[in-house]
């Protein structure tokens, strides 16, 4: 199973100036680890503790109200006023998280950090008989991905742009399916990432939001020109999202069989793989075994009629005679019908005296041997026939009938009727047999006698 991050229809977007506003506010103030005191009439204030040998000291580092509420006067000697994209607050952001490094380091709010998170989802997912299913191996691990947020050109509001780790947009959809949108500091302790690998980064994503910036009236397109005009400038904020990644192996065992199911993707977006069987080409949660010990879609498992073996629905044949689901292994084709039977529902045809199945025979006749159409003395078959047995050119009037192995000719004379039957491969003549012509019973002909009508 894999999950791959798509390519972008656009660049991802907020949905709200607002709600963006505050969780960029909410997500700095963590990310710079001040508190965000918010009072009951409306009124934020951003603090910052320090612990001091005297006990802690709290710095008040700026008071607002969040957009479209009523602004509720003075905090701190501050007056309060809604917050805008043109706060000197976002400015202090800029200034305070880019002196932490060349971006920040944060995760999504939500999403699982170990398989105890989802393996309760994964494991109830698949039902085995009379088995069970475990992990055969789980590794996480953190993937990167480039956030930049920057001041819209009217400067009231601000955007952010994503990024996969080499630099290239990915879409809205998959920033909100990860959870890119909704973010907290990633800790003490955050994935290794050089500063040099950041600013690379952090570069590429500068470069493409340059390229897709709109022109301006002298077609420029450079951010520069951009913060002349008050609209794009340098990101407010560079911060590298970490994304859990997971790759593992289910492990299905029955009895003494098992059978393996790798998966790979996201593990916010993770969602439990089918397991393919290869026997039936079907994909299913549903799992059983063979009797001969093969771990198989238990939907297409079907039990043979005749051999009470359990086995994938696909390996049975239809015996043409019986009408049973049976093994392939225990029929064989016929050669009149070309469809498989049962190996005890063949008889010997009295007249061609090939094995055929019963339902051709009629009165220990096969169809074939029942069936011949005359045949002009130039049809091939009659050609091929008599070049390869000469002596047989003396008969003018053959009537014919094939199967899948052999031609069964008969001659007929004013006085008596002949028999041939002709392997089609080997021209080798199984059966070389006379009656006369008013009787119904064929009999062969004498070695000398076959010799003697063959040759000459
Ligand atoms: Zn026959």
């Amino acid at each position: 199973m894999t999950c791959q991050t798509r390519q972008p229809d656009r660049l991802a977007q907020p949905q709200s100036d607002v709600d963006l506003l505050e969780s960029f506010v909410r997500w700095a103030a963590a990310q710079l680890n001040l508190d965000l005191i918010e009072r009951p009439d409306g009124a934020c204030e951003l603090v910052r503790r320090t612990e001091t040998p005297d006990g802690p000291t709290i710095e008040s580092v700026s008071a607002f109200c969040w957009p479209g509420s009523r602004a509720p006067g003075e905090v701190a000697g501050q007056r309060v006023t809604p917050i805008t994209g043109r706060a000197p607050l976002v400015e202090w952001f800029h200034d305070a998280l880019q002196a932490q490094g060349p971006a920040v380091h944060a995760r999504p709010k939500y999403q699982p950090s170990g398989v105890h998170d989802f393996s309760n989802q994964l494991f109830s997912a698949y039902t085995v008989e009379n088995g069970n299913v475990h992990l055969g191996g789980c590794l996480f691990d953190d993937r990167p991905f480039l956030r930049l947020t920057y001041r819209s050109p009217a400067l009231d509001r601000i955007e952010h742009y994503y990024f996969n780790e080499n630099g290239t947009p990915i879409d809205t959809e998959t920033v909100q399916s990860l959870g890119l949108n909704e973010i907290v500091p990633a800790g003490p302790y955050p994935p290794r990432m050089t500063g040099q690998q950041m600013t690379l980064l952090v570069h590429a994503g500068q470069r493409h939001i340059e390229s897709v910036a709109p022109p301006l009236e002298n077609g420029v397109r450079s951010t520069e020109a951009a913060s002349e005009k008050g609209q794009l400038s340098e990101p407010i904020a560079a911060t590298i999202i970490w994304a859990k990644h997971v790759t593992g192996k289910l492990r299905f065992t029955i009895g003494e069989t098992f059978a393996d199911l790798p998966f790979e993707g996201w593990a916010r977006m993770f969602v439990p793989p089918p397991f393919h069987c290869e026997a039936s080409g079907v994909d299913s949660f549903h799992l059983g075994a063979t009797d001969d010990g093969r771990i198989v879609a238990a939907d297409e498992i079907a039990t043979c009629d005749k051999s009470g073996k359990r086995v994938v629905r696909c390996e049975l044949v239809e015996c043409s005679v019986s009408g049973q689901h049976v093994l392939e292994k225990l029929t064989r084709t016929c050669p009149v019908s070309g469809q498989p039977a049962l190996q005890d529902q063949f008889t010997i045809c009295q007249v061609c005296q090939q094995e055929v199945s019963n339902i051709v025979l009629k009165n220990g006749i096969c169809q074939a041997c029942r069936q011949l159409i005359p045949v002009p003395i130039d049809d091939p078959r009659i050609v091929w026939l008599l070049g390869e047995y000469p002596g047989l050119d003396r008969f003018r009037k053959w009537q014919l009938s094939e199967t899948e192995s052999v031609y069964i000719a008969q001659a007929a004379t004013w006085w008596k009727r002949l028999l041939v039957v002709i392997d089609k491969e080997t021209s080798q003549v199984h059966r070389l047999a006379h009656r006369s012509g008013f009787g119904s019973r064929w009999t062969d002909l004498e070695p000398a006698e076959r010799e003697e009508l063959l040759e000459f």
